[in-house]
């Protein structure tokens, strides 16, 4: 390894920036495994909160951390370059006092230590586990289909897209439908097999799940709801990559994609005994029940969630960031911050596909804005979901502007009324 590979592999801030010990009641060296958004977030978090210890970053991947919401729209449509999605350079986490290890996963997990894959081990007295999910692969996927997680994965993708001229996405979620977007966008015939009876149902439920659908057909995509996928098949000319579905139906495009959601990858934590297939069990506060010391944010953390009690993996963007200043305070013994409203956006077909709050506790919904819902324009549309009378959450398309002004009213708990109030405010 060459002196340049390993100083961007192990970053040498605790030296040029060394701060004073822990404050009392905080940690001596707080060690973050994952270095993605959730982890840069709780570095920075805790340097913000007054945490004065060690701190050390351990990543996968080579690269400095990178903002991934850009993989599947800018960066793959060739708008932006890697550069322009770095979070932050690694003199900039010297700056923070954050000695960092790049390209150098974890491997286990002991009490206070965690090994890491070159052998080495660094001890701690507090432990953040940030390791997002991979992306699950389907039985029999050929080595040729792609998926998409990582940079790598979006710049592998990106190349195969600009030799095609069609793509079979297996998979209508976030990733299927951002990427069908883009790929349109790129102008490839663009086919999507979709398990779901109304796309995005999980998600936004029926409804509001069957205005993206609307989107996607609108822009030109053939799309395939409650596809049975039998298997992947031989190409037969038509295309480098061919499938079938249990009704007997095949598809072929030049590059296929598969988006069915992501796996929390916790083999290394096997010595520890807990369950960890749906991700990290912790409390409302973000501690992985059954190891003291040990914290989880991000799309591995299954924190117990507060309204319904049961634990709960977000796997998107803002919840990260969130998490990490709850668990950040907690380990720097400041105040927590106020609760945070979940949310998380999507750029689909021309639109930005927001949703504020809590849709899974709803059973029913309430247009707020546009016609959307009675099949008229999906752009402009704002839709309310109501657990019995109480506003949980709201969703809208290409409604930006409205669509902030109901945080504060989610946050108030509002009624059916005073939304409808509002709303007729807003005009
Ligand atoms: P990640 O960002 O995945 O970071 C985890 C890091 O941990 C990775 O770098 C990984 O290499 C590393 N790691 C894994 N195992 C180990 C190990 N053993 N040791 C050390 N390091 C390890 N959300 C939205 O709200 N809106 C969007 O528009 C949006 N678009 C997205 C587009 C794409 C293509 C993808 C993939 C996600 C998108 N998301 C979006 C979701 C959002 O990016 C994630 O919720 C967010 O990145 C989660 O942060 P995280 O830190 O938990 O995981
Ligand atoms: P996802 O949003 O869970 O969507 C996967 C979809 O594929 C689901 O509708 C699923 O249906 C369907 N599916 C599962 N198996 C299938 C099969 N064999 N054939 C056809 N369809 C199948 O997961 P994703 O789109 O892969 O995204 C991965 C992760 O990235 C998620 O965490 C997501 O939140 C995140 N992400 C977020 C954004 C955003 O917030 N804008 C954007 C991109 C990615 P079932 O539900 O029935 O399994």
């Amino acid at each position: 390894m060459t002196a340049a590979e390993r100083a961007r592999r192990e970053g040498v801030g605790e030296g040029m920036h060394s701060r004073g010990g822990a404050l009392r009641g905080q940690p001596e060296h707080v060690l973050v495994i994952g270095a993605g958004l959730g982890g840069l977030r709780t570095v920075e978090q805790l340097r913000a909160s007054g945490y004065e210890g060690r701190i050390s970053l351990v990543g996968e991947e080579l690269h400095p951390p990178y903002d991934r919401p850009p993989l599947s729209k800018q960066l793959l449509a060739g708008a932006w370059e890697p550069e322009r999605i770095v979070l932050r350079e690694p003199e900039k986490l010297d700056e923070l006092g954050v000695r960092y290890y790049l390209g150098v996963p974890a491997v286990a997990l002991r009490p206070g230590e965690v090994e890491l894959s070159d052998g080495s081990t660094l001890h701690a007295d507090a432990i953040v586990i940030a390791t997002g999910v991979v992306a699950r692969r389907l039985p029999g996927q050929p080595e040729r289909v792609h998926t998409l997680r990582t940079l790598d994965d979006a710049l592998a993708l990106r190349a195969a897209l600009e030799q095609a001229r069609s793509l079979l996405v297996i998979g209508g979620g976030f990733i299927g439908a951002e990427v069908a977007s883009t790929a349109k966008d790129r102008g490839l015939e663009v086919t999507v097999l979709e398990a779901l009876a109304v796309p995005f149902s999980r998600a936004l439920g029926d409804e509001v799940g069957a205005m993206c659908g609307r989107l996607a057909t609108e822009a030109g995509i053939t799309l395939r709801t409650a596809a049975r996928l039998e298997g992947f098949l031989e190409p037969d000319g038509d295309g480098a990559v061919a499938v079938e579905l249990a009704d007997g139906t095949r598809f072929s495009a030049d590059v296929a994609i598969v988006g069915v959601g992501g796996t929390p990858q916790l083999d290394w934590l096997a010595d520890t005994g807990l369950d960890v297939r749906n991700g990290l069990v912790c409390d409302a506060s973000g501690r992985v029940r059954g190891l003291p010391g040990v914290w989880a944010v991000g799309d591995v953390a299954a924190w117990e969630n507060v309204e319904h009690g049961r634990p709960h993996r977000s796997e998107h963007w803002a919840n990260a960031g969130d998490q990490a200043a709850v668990v950040a305070a907690a380990i720097a013994v400041a105040d927590a911050p106020p609760p945070a409203v979940p949310y998380f956006w999507s750029d689909q077909f021309g639109l930005k596909i927001q949703l504020i709050g809590r849709p899974e506790l709803a059973d029913a919904t309430l247009p707020l804005h546009g016609d959307g819902l009675s099949g008229g324009d999906v752009k402009g549309t704002v839709v309310g979901y109501l657990a019995g009378d109480r506003l949980v959450a709201v969703a809208g398309f290409g409604a930006a502007r409205r669509v902030a002004r109901y945080r504060a009213l989610l946050g108030n708990g509002a009624d059916r009324t005073a939304a409808q109030e509002f709303a007729r405010s807003l005009g």
